[in-house]
C-alpha cells in the first residue's frame, strides 16, 4: 500500500483528500503545516505528498525547499494551488515540485495527477 502525507492547514481539505485518497487504496497521514510535515517525513518517508501553498508556521514552498535540501527526499510532491496562486507555479516546479492541482479538485483530477507522477 502506497503512503501519501497530506499538508494543509485547513482540516476540511485534509478530510476531503483523505477520502479520496483511500478510495485511491493509499493509506494517508496528515500534517497542518510545513514544519509539522518535515517531522512527519523524517520519521517516515512517504511516497508521495499532498502539498498546500498557505500555511501558518511553514508555508508550502518553505516546506518544499527545506524537503529537497533533506538526506530522505525521494517523495513526489504534488503542489495544491488557486486560481489566484497561479503565477507560483513555475516557482513551486522549480523548488522540486512534480506535479500541481488547482483547488478545489475532484477524484478525477487528482487520480489523473498521482498517474502522472507514477504513483498509481
Ligand atoms: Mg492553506
Amino acid at each position: 500500500m502506497k503512503t501519501c502525507l497530506i499538508v494543509d492547514d485547513s482540516k476540511v481539505i485534509r478530510k476531503v483528500a483523505r477520502h479520496i485518497l483511500e478510495t485511491l487504496q493509499f493509506e494517508v497521514d496528515e500534517a497542518s503545516d510545513g514544519n509539522e510535515a518535515l517531522n512527519q517525513c523524517a520519521a517516515r518517508e512517504p511516497d508521495v505528498i499532498l502539498l498546500d501553498w498557505n500555511m501558518p508556521i511553514m508555508s508550502g514552498m518553505d516546506f518544499l525547499r527545506a524537503y529537497r535540501a533533506s538526506q530522505n527526499s525521494a517523495a513526489k510532491v504534488i503542489f495544491c494551488t488557486t486560481e489566484n496562486g497561479i503565477a507560483h507555479i513555475q516557482a513551486a516546479i522549480d523548488a522540486g515540485a512534480d506535479e500541481y492541482v488547482m483547488k478545489p479538485f475532484d477524484r478525477e483530477t487528482l487520480e489523473t495527477k498521482l498517474q502522472l507522477v507514477g504513483c498509481i
